[in-house]
């Protein structure tokens, strides 16, 4: 089994035409590559909707800050191809940089104050970088639909603000968080973990559950929930937090009450590697369905992909 790889604009441009001359719809699925169940999981939604999928794989640098892991970012076409084509996508675009950056290249996206908070005040640029090449890969791909993964939530509501602000005709699907059995939610970054390491990430899906069965339970204050979730970080010796907040789902500004659909969403340096993760708080689930029985919650169960 093999994918058709495209390097440049003008030969994607070129497949995609001859897809639409077929009839087919067009489906968008943005990755940086190092592809996992997750990303697999993407494609295969995708399927669902469209019958041409396009994967673009593309280690960003604008959204990526100077002292941050662009040159360390695993990369491993082959094996993304193979699981591409597994999964049953119909073309690969992995482009160099220079096709996608040129000399002279000089405008960039920049959405507002949602770009500004949580992973924007920790890394300051990261969602100018993703909303650029995000509104390029519409632009080039031109698909019908694209997906983006909950696991990336604030990345999500950047998008949505893109394409609503500057009228992208392009239908967005978002997609559950795909976990290892523990709970850890996947992540290319997650092969930068020790043995050690990797047993001490799943305290931010712990920490997410403990946040989950608390709200249940009735306690519904965003200071005490935030309290909570950052203590349980501190108990794990090889964790250290960045941020733990309880903030709105759509604008991600932090709440004083939990009055409107709402999430916790979670910043940790697990050793060196920086690890994000959340989960919906509110509404909230059924208290049954949220007990210490049940350690790993359904709202943030591992899914197999
Ligand atoms: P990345 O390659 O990390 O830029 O991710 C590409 C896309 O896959 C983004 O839309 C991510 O939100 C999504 N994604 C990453 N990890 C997961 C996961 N564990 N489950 C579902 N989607 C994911």
């Amino acid at each position: 089994m093999s994918v058709a790889v495209q390097t440049t604009i003008a030969r994607v441009r070129q497949s995609v035409a001859e897809a639409r001359a077929a009839g087919l719809t067009v489906g968008l699925v943005p990755t940086m590559g190092a592809l996992h169940a997750g990303h697999a999981s993407l494609i295969e939604q995708m399927r669902a909707h469209c019958r041409f999928v396009v994967v673009s794989i593309f280690v960003n640098p604008m959204q990526f800050g100077p002292h941050e892991d662009l040159d360390r970012y695993p990369r491993q076409l082959a094996a993304d191809c193979a699981l591409c084509a597994a999964h049953g996508a119909s073309l690969v675009f992995a482009p160099p940089v220079n096709e996608i950056y040129p000399l002279g290249f000089a405008t960039t996206v920049d959405v507002g104050p949602l770009a500004e908070r949580l992973e924007g005040a920790s890394r300051p640029g990261h969602f100018r970088g993703v909303a650029t090449v995000v509104l390029k890969l519409f632009n080039i791909v031109q698909p019908d639909a694209a997906i983006f993964g909950q696991k990336d939530a604030q990345q999500v509501a950047v998008i949505r603000q893109l394409v609503r602000d500057l009228d992208v005709p392009v239908r967005l699907i978002v997609a559950p968080t795909v976990r290892e059995p523990d709970g850890l939610a996947m992540s290319s970054r997650n092969a930068y973990l020790s043995a050690e390491e990797r047993r001490a990430a799943v305290v931010l899906s712990q920490a997410l559950n403990w946040a989950i069965a608390a709200v249940a339970a009735g306690q519904h204050d965003p200071a005490q929930l935030e309290a909570g979730l950052a203590e349980r970080i501190a108990a794990e010796p090889l964790a250290r937090l960045d941020y733990a907040r309880v903030v709105s789902a759509d604008t991600f500004e932090p709440l004083t009450t939990l009055d409107r659909p709402a999430l916790a969403v979670l910043a940790v340096l697990i050793g060196a590697t920086r690890l994000i993760d959340n989960a919906p708080l509110w509404p909230p689930v059924h208290p049954q369905a949220a007990t210490s029985d049940s350690p790993i919650h359904p709202a943030i169960a591992p899914r197999t992909a």
